[in-house]
């Protein structure tokens, strides 16, 4: 008895001080000076369909008032002609340190995620960029290097010996289950998959790690298997009903990331598979990059087989070697298999693209990692190609579909689990100030396959948590607004 009436003194108090807070807020309104205003801008956001010009206060890390009418800012940029959209938010970013959020921010990136490889140990990965990073970031806790890491695999970044090719003994495959339950204790976003880099790994040990992604409650990120040898023509399917089925049975959440790189050819009859597993309610979403050619590690399980060209169906020629720019042939393609280092495939047709930017399931992901300079073009690029290439030149969908699938929906894809993004990808009150500006006209990727660390053209200025870090097009020195982003 006592106990609840406690509980409702508490409850009135609590409401007492709500009222005075919003009689104080509402005050406050009234005149108020914000610490930034972005004034006259074309103010898109996805989630309410607003397509107008206003004026955007920002008092601290957040949005706090949108207006018709000008509002009064301690410091005030004036838009006009430019689009203010929400920042960019990549779920697929491999390149993780101060080179790459250079090129991410120049592409209006303002939370760049590593979910497909992720990482081990992940308390120790966060701890080396808190306090330290541009833009947000955040990773999965990875199946693939928690396997490298049990099984001591010598590869950089992915497997290239034990963790690839050999079977792992039963004491191993509980080792690395324990290590991707400790990076989820540890906060990690969900749960990363490689299954083509580990091919030797059992369908068991994905489906008890789709198990620990269910219990958690957090998503499961997946490149999937290769295809199976003796189904040549069946491609990408089978990989992807097992992990549907992983998903059905497990109640985890799927995301596939790259689905065109992996589907191919195929990629209209897996987007429908997709839709079919959604509309008969398991949780599944994906993403791409808007490029015809992937890129790799030249020594990893995906170039197993005696004779990758004919296998594939590719041609050597089809491979160019990242540090020359050359195209190989079937003795330089053995030389650097040795040697080890990243090649970019030419081997997406321009259709499977198409289809992907064409469906409205399908989010804009880089799948980025610049190295010294070098890499794939959608590492820098990315979300100025789609705007640029696909929205404005190939008009191949609207502007703010074409928003909507870079902010809001990887969002929503992450809300569930990680609270921090539910006040991201949105332009509301309340809503974190991390914020792109560019100008609809000029936007364009620079990047290219000879050419990689190139910013991209007419993105004006990039706020991350209402600090600006791209200003009139240049790099803002000294600023560390971002935030690492964790699982509750
Ligand atoms: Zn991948």
């Amino acid at each position: 008895m006592a106990c609840s009436r406690d509980r409702r003194i508490i409850v009135i108090t609590m409401n007492k001080l709500l009222s005075a807070a919003l009689i104080l807020g509402a005050a406050a309104l009234y005149g108020q000076t914000y610490d930034t205003v972005l004034a006259n801008g074309r103010v898109m956001d996805p989630e309410s369909g607003l397509d107008a010009v206003r004026y955007v206060g920002i008092q601290g890390k957040r949005i706090a008032a949108i207006s018709a009418t000008p509002l009064r800012g301690r410091t005030t940029v004036d838009l006009h002609g430019l689009v203010l959209s929400p920042g960019f938010i990549d779920l697929h970013s491999h390149g993780q340190d101060d080179e790459n959020y250079h090129y991410k921010a120049h592409d209006g990136v303002t939370t760049a995620l590593e979910l497909e490889i992720g990482v081990s140990p992940v308390a120790e990965w966060y701890g080396a960029r808190d306090g330290k990073a541009f833009i947000n970031f955040g990773a999965s806790s990875g199946h693939v290097p928690a396997r490298m890491a049990v099984m001591h695999d010598t590869g950089d970044f992915l497997p290239r010996d034990e963790a690839a090719h050999r079977i792992a003994t039963d004491e191993e495959t509980l080792s690395i289950i324990n290590d991707v339950r400790r990076g989820l204790d540890d906060g990690a976003i969900g749960i990363g998959f490689g299954i083509a880099y580990v091919p030797t790994t059992p369908r068991q040990e994905i489906f008890r790690l789709f198990q620990l992604a269910a219990e958690r409650h957090v998503p499961t990120f997946v490149h999937m298997r290769g295809g199976v040898p003796n189904e040549p023509n069946s491609g990408a399917i089978p990989a992807l009903q097992e992990v549907i089925a992983d998903a059905a049975v497990t109640g985890a959440s799927l995301h596939v990331v790259h689905l065109t790189s992996v589907a191919s050819r195929l990629t209209p009859i897996c987007l429908q598979m997709i839709e079919g597993a959604r509309a008969h309610g398991i949780d599944v979403t994906t993403e791409m990059y808007p490029y015809t050619a992937s890129a790799t590690r030249i020594e990893s399980a995906l170039f197993d087989g005696d004779d990758w060209a004919k296998r594939t169906g590719n041609k050597y020629s089809d491979l160019q070697w990242v540090a020359t720019g050359e195209r190989l042939t079937a003795d330089t393609f053995a030389k650097y298999r040795k040697q080890g280092g990243a090649v970019i495939s030419h081997t997406l047709p321009e259709e499977a693209l198409l289809a992907g930017i064409r469906n409205p399931q399908v989010m804009f992901a880089s799948d980025g990692r610049i190295v010294q300079g070098k890499g794939h073009p959608r590492s820098a690029g990315t979300y100025a190609r789609v705007l640029g290439l696909y929205v404005r030149e190939k008009k191949v969908i609207p502007l703010m579909e074409a928003l909507r699938r870079m902010t809001l929906m990887p969002a929503q894809r992450l809300e569930a689990s990680v609270p921090a993004m539910r006040t991201k990808g949105r332009i509301k009150v309340g809503a974190d100030a991390d914020l792109v500006v560019f100008d609809p006209d000029r936007i364009i990727d620079k990047a290219t396959f000879e050419n990689p660390a190139q910013y991209s053209e007419g993105i004006q200025h990039v706020l991350v948590g209402g600090v600006f870090v791209l200003r009139d097009g240049e790099f803002v020195a000294g600023v560390y607004p971002g935030a690492g982003l964790r699982t509750k």
